[in-house]
């Protein structure tokens, strides 16, 4: 799926499709990804540099530490100023900047704060501290939360009492909903998360064609894949067809992982999440049952959450595909990966970092 040479065939295969769609409709197509991964993908394979005269390529809002409001970070800073405590996280979250500070800044000056690579690190972390609360920033989508649910169920299984997660998860459903119905950008088509689709099978997507009349592919993260899928895409739009097609099939599934989504169903329920730059959408995250309150950061620990420091940052913009990143005035000036400013061009799936990594223009 990486070879060169397919990978030249595909792109010139998609380049005269594209230029069809142009003639016929007098602009280019413009499709959105919906995962970290991809924008990662479209910028350091080139795809994205060089289709971007036929297809436009707009990143969603599929990364991750991008899309956690900066509440959640204030709050975890906050929560790590009292001694008997241990933050956990993944590693892309000690740089994104809080209203004050970073959560590397607090670990610099003294706090508990340690990078995990699995919420179930933090649950040993847990057992081998017994005199200390341990709390974990369950941030995600639906790929990692089945792992949140797995660290609760082993919390609960060892029968911890120092152990809870500060839930801030997030579904990708909701947020597409509400991208289409605020009809801010204009959209041909999606390139949907192979990942999440994983978990949540090909059949969560029909929404989008049935209720939006707008296609998806499903899609994997090699050029190949990539451009297997916009090629489809472009087959659809050009043939007038609406649908989802799955072009991930070794791995995703119509139904997806129903295991996965019996887990998720029993320790959590939906609830109206934050998100950066859209604020709360209903029914958008996934919290713990009350039955599992006392695996809750939220519920056990009181923080007095103020209202975040407003900055030049335009992340929420980038994450909605509103703007490019070459739109910030700070990119590439006072934000860089060195010193960002926002969490896009922290994340490793940040769009300002895929730019400035592969696509800036000195
Ligand atoms: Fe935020 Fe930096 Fe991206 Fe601008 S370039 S939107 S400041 S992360």
């Amino acid at each position: 799926f990486s070879d060169p040479t397919i990978a030249r065939h595909s792109l010139e295969a998609v380049i005269q499709l594209a230029e069809r769609f142009k003639e016929e409709r007098g602009r280019i197509p413009v499709f959105m990804e919906v995962c970290g991964s991809h924008t990662m993908a479209f910028a350091k394979s080139g795809i994205k540099t060089r289709l971007k005269d036929h297809v436009g390529l707009i990143a969603g809002p599929g990364c991750p530490v991008c899309v956690t409001d900066q509440k959640s970070i204030d709050a975890m800073i906050q929560l790590s100023e009292e001694p008997d405590r241990i933050l956990c996280t993944f590693g892309d979250m000690m740089r994104v900047p809080g209203s004050k500070f970073t959560l590397m800044k607090a670990k610099t000056e003294g706090k508990d704060i340690r990078v995990v690579y699995s919420p179930l690190d933090s649950v040993k972390i847990a057992e081998e501290n017994p005199d200390k609360e341990v709390i974990f920033l369950g941030i995600g989508f639906e790929t990692t939360i089945p792992i949140l649910a797995l660290a609760i169920r082993e919390a609960e299984r060892k029968e911890l009492k120092n152990f809870t997660i500060w839930m801030t998860t997030k579904l990708v459903e909701p947020v597409l909903r509400v991208l289409l119905d605020s009809g801010e950008v204009k959209i041909d088509g999606f390139l949907l998360p192979g990942h999440v689709s994983i978990v949540t099978g090909k059949q969560s997507f029909n929404f989008l064609a049935e209720e939006y009349e707008t296609s998806g592919v499903i899609t994997g993260f090699e050029p190949v894949q990539l451009l297997s899928s916009m090629y489809k895409l472009l087959e659809l739009l050009l043939e007038k067809k609406v649908d989802i097609i799955n072009d991930y099939t070794y791995v995703v599934k119509e139904q997806g992982n129903l295991v996965a989504q019996d887990f998720l169903k029993h320790y959590l329920e939906p609830h109206d999440e934050e998100w950066r730059g859209m604020s709360a959408i209903p029914k958008s995250g996934l919290v713990l049952k009350e039955k599992y309150a006392q695996f809750d950061a939220k519920k056990k620990f009181k923080v007095v959450i103020e209202e975040p420091r407003k900055t030049k940052c335009r992340c929420g913009e980038i994450i909605r595909g509103l703007i490019t990143p070459e739109q910030c005035v700070l990119f590439n000036k006072g934000c860089t990966p060195s010193n960002p400013i926002g969490p896009c061009m922290v994340s490793t799936e940040g769009t300002c970092a895929a730019h400035y990594q592969y696509m800036r223009e000195e």
